[in-house]
């Protein structure tokens, strides 16, 4: 179908638009598919969740280049290395971002649920829906997608990732789906990028710091996420009716 406007393409199902957007851009560069997604699809009804880690200056690079007012979500879940606090300021500084939002939990809701901070070793995946999953939806509200970092070379139930998909309503674009880690660390060293501090130290995937250790296996980036549990994922990306019951 032709695109239309932006309400011609609200109309236009679900599957049809992942099949019509996965068709066009899957092998497109990500810049093509941010600008696809910005200009054309969702215009400002778009956003990217960003944890300012070992790979997201890739992303924010690429959405500096297109519009520093995008609009970027950092879920601040109190748990965070302070690396990563300096390494976020150090980026957003860096790239000129003017649109960084923090979004912390429910603070009634964790001091009900989590009053000593401690949740993280009792029931990670409590903690993580206090802490991530929650606060997402509203700082979601009156986005019709959202943009991730995720890539196929993670493993796990990223390695058929598509760079278009849907759940829980709205579109998620992956424009880094097909990229590799030799692309991640070109696009770095090529932009002159500052590093994470913690990837010179084993960390090649960072999250908070209580649920994050060096990669045990230097060929799976993701190893040290979670070290010793079957947990691997935070539940972001895990459609609701799958997650854990966990209140
Ligand atoms: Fe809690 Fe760990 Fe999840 Fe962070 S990653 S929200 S500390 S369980």
């Amino acid at each position: 179908m032709p695109y239309g406007d932006y309400q011609t393409r609200l109309k236009e199902p679900v599957a049809d638009r992942l099949a019509r957007l996965n068709g066009e851009l899957r092998d497109a560069s990500a810049t093509t598919i941010l600008r696809a997604s910005f200009v054309r699809e969702w215009e400002n009804k778009i956003t990217y969740v960003s944890s300012f880690g070992a790979e997201s200056a890739v992303m924010l690079a690429l959405i500096a280049d297109v519009d520093p007012d995008f609009p970027i979500v950092f879920l601040e879940t109190g748990m965070h290395f302070p690396q990563t606090h300096d390494y976020k300021q150090e980026l957003t500084e860096r790239l000129g971002l003017i649109n960084v939002r923090d979004i912390p939990p429910n603070e009634t809701e964790r001091k009900v649920l989590d009053p000593k901070n401690m949740l993280w070793k009792s029931d990670p995946d409590a903690c993580c829906a206090l802490r991530k999953v929650r606060p997402l939806e509203p700082a979601l509200r009156g986005f019709d997608a959202w943009i991730t970092g995720r890539k196929r070379f993670h493993g796990g139930a990223r390695l058929s990732l598509p760079v278009f998909e849907h759940g829980a309503g709205r579109f998620k674009v992956n424009p880094l789906a097909s990229w590799t880690q030799d692309d991640v660390d070109s696009f770095i060293a090529r932009r002159n990028l500052p590093k994470h501090p913690l990837v010179a130290q084993g960390y090649p995937s960072i999250g908070c710091w209580p649920c994050t250790r060096p990669a045990a296996d230097p060929n799976d980036v993701r190893s040290g996420r979670w070290a010793g549990l079957a947990k691997t994922e935070c539940g972001l990306h895990v459609d609701k009716s799958e997650r854990p019951r966990v209140f």
